[in-house]
């Protein structure tokens, strides 16, 4: 495997990488394998940015060592799956960039052969059927220093063959029997004290049916899974570390073709939102927002909805890194990531939020001008775009104040402003309405100063936006803040539903945007100068544009 080793030493070095590089150099159960990890998703809700932290570890990790990573759909639990997610799953993954090729599995394929094993086990005294009810086990599970109690313990191995199958065949009701697997009743672990591995459970699955009413636990399974694929690194979060021994257990009593290695990374959590799909489900289901696509969610669909690159969430997976202490990461560290590709990938255009009209008096009122303006000056390779200028064009009203403060170098009467790209102008006046409302903006150009530059050097401190009055489209904006006020809203006994931000969503509905955008479609990044960055969102038409707000201008993230 040198050519392994190789591809993995030019990475940057984390501890996961480390513990495969020494299992590649000691050989043994990893002897001419290719590195094989997998994503293994519960079908139960869409991916959020968690999860493509987990991706970019599993698929990633593989991909540093030449290996290859399988799709896995973790759906032993028949209660909770449902198809629709599925799709989705996929679509997420391929839209980060990450390919399984043709390895797509479902954990629901291999019940026929984790039944073999248990039986296996109970042939060899390693698993028993037990009559506890859950209440009567949870009772006799003891504590750190009194055993777990079950009195079904010694029961002859034929007993519990006939039993299990008895338990498969439907004949027992829900919660009177289970298999558990022979371990050790005073373990320090408590993951290992007997671990149930198999319960009744009367319920159809959405892949096998009625086929099954036992099905395997999840540390009896997940083992079985990764052994089954021939998986060599099982990595997974923190929370599987104590179930460990459990995992290494299954693997050495069963007779299975592969010794996969469990390795655990600490959860992504992000302040400011949730990111249990429960949770992230209660949200959608009691309408909090509106799906979970909705921009303001950490589900990568909604992310994507955001305006949020595939090049963004992989390079805040690559930064914040793996480690093994659970930690919450700012949000806004996220939108810094978000930034930096943006800031040098995005199409700069001018739109106004809020718009007023100004009235440049001395400029002709038939005249057009057009102006050849750079589409992105990170990347003159992207080329130029024009934009139209005459003698009525909209600015933002916040860019004009009838009366000059300290600091405030836009629009007020006698002030130099430069309108981007265009003309130096100078403020004039203004008109109000009976209510005393600023209704236009009044203002004269300077001819000399055509592309905004001044021929004779003075000195120009504003420069505004602005979209030309007669040629622009018309667009809605959604603006949106952190979904939660605060910043940790399900931790201790709060109850997160609580601290939903009311004012996370607000809609523009009267917002100018120069003519160039025409025709764009998802999914398309602008930066809209001055304002931020902006997208295209799905519920955009080419007669009513709307726009996402993926991000602010101004990096909130500090370096700490
Ligand atoms: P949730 O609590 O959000 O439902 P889960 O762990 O039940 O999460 P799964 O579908 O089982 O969701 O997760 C698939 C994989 O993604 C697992 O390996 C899991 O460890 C990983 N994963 C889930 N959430 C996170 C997270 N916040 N950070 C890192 N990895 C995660
Ligand atoms: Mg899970």
């Amino acid at each position: 495997m040198a050519e392994e080793i190789k591809a993995a030493e030019n990475a940057a070095g984390n501890f996961i990488e480390n513990f495969i590089r020494e299992d590649i150099a000691e050989g043994g159960a990893y002897e001419g394998k290719k590195v094989h990890t997998r994503f293994p998703p519960e079908p139960n809700g869409y991916l959020h940015i968690g999860h493509a932290k987990a991706i970019c570890i599993d698929f990633g990790m593989a991909e540093k060592f030449n290996g290859i990573c399988n799709l896995r759909m973790d759906d032993t639990n028949p209660t909770k799956e449902d198809v629709e997610y599925i799709d989705a799953i996929k679509e997420d993954i391929k839209w980060l960039g990450f390919n399984w090729d043709n390895r797509f599995y479902f954990a629901s394929d291999y019940f026929e052969q984790m039944y073999e094993f248990a039986v296996e086990l109970i042939k060899k005294g390693l698993a028993y059927v037990c009559e506890l009810t859950p209440e009567e086990m949870r009772a006799n599970r003891g504590d750190l220093t009194t055993p777990a109690v079950s009195p079904y313990r010694d029961r002859p191995v034929e007993e519990s063959l006939e039993l299990f199958e008895r338990m498969k065949n439907g004949e027992f009701d829900e919660g009177k029997m289970t298999l558990r697997a022979k371990i050790d009743l005073a373990s320090g672990n408590f993951n290992m004290r007997d671990p149930v591995i198999y319960r009744i459970n009367k319920i159809a699955h959405h892949r096998t049916g009625n086929e099954w009413c036992i099905y395997p636990m999840y540390d009896f399974a997940h083992p079985i899974e990764d052994a089954v694929e021939g998986i060599t690194h099982s990595l997974c979060t923190l929370e599987f570390e104590a179930h460990r021994p459990l995992y290494d257990w299954v693997i050495a009593n069963i007779t299975v073709p592969a010794k996969p290695r469990q390795i655990e990374f600490a959860r992504l959590g992000i302040n400011h939102t949730v990111m249990s799909k429960r949770k992230l489900r209660q949200l959608v289901e009691d309408g909090y927002v509106s799906g979970w696509d909705d921009p303001r969610m950490p589900t990568l669909c909604g992310l994507r909805r955001r305006g949020y690159t595939p090049a963004s969430i992989r390079n805040f997976c690559e930064k914040i890194g793996v480690s093994k202490t659970n930690s919450v990461v700012e949000y806004s560290f996220l939108e810094h990531c978000l930034r930096d590709d943006l800031n040098n990938n995005a199409k700069r255009v001018m739109c106004v939020l809020n718009p007023i009209k100004l009235v440049i008096t001395n400029y002709p009122a038939e005249k057009t001008e057009t102006f050849e303006v750079e589409n992105n000056p990170n990347k003159p390779e992207d080329g130029n775009r024009t934009i139209t200028f005459s003698r009525e064009v909209f600015i933002e009203s916040e860019d004009f104040l009838e009366e000059k403060v300290k600091g405030y170098n836009r629009f007020y009467p006698g002030n130099e402003v430069r309108l981007k790209s265009a003309y130096v102008v100078k403020c004039t006046g203004c008109k109000k309405d009976e209510n005393g409302n600023v209704t236009e903006v009044y203002a004269e150009y300077d001819p000399a100063t055509r592309g905004g530059d001044t021929p004779d050097g003075r000195k120009v401190r504003g420069t505004v936006h602005w979209v030309d009055a007669n040629n622009y489209l018309h667009a809605e904006v959604r603006l949106y803040d952190n979904l939660f006020t605060d910043p940790e809203p399900d931790t201790g006994d709060k109850n997160f539903i609580d601290y939903i931000n009311p004012d996370s969503l607000k809609i523009l509905t009267n917002c100018k945007i120069e003519k160039s955008v025409e025709g764009a479609v998802m999914p398309m990044n602008y930066q809209f100068m001055r304002l931020g960055y902006f997208c295209i969102d799905k519920d955009s038409t080419p007669q009513a544009l709307i726009f996402n707000r993926s991000v602010s201008l101004k990096d909130g993230f500090k370096k700490k």
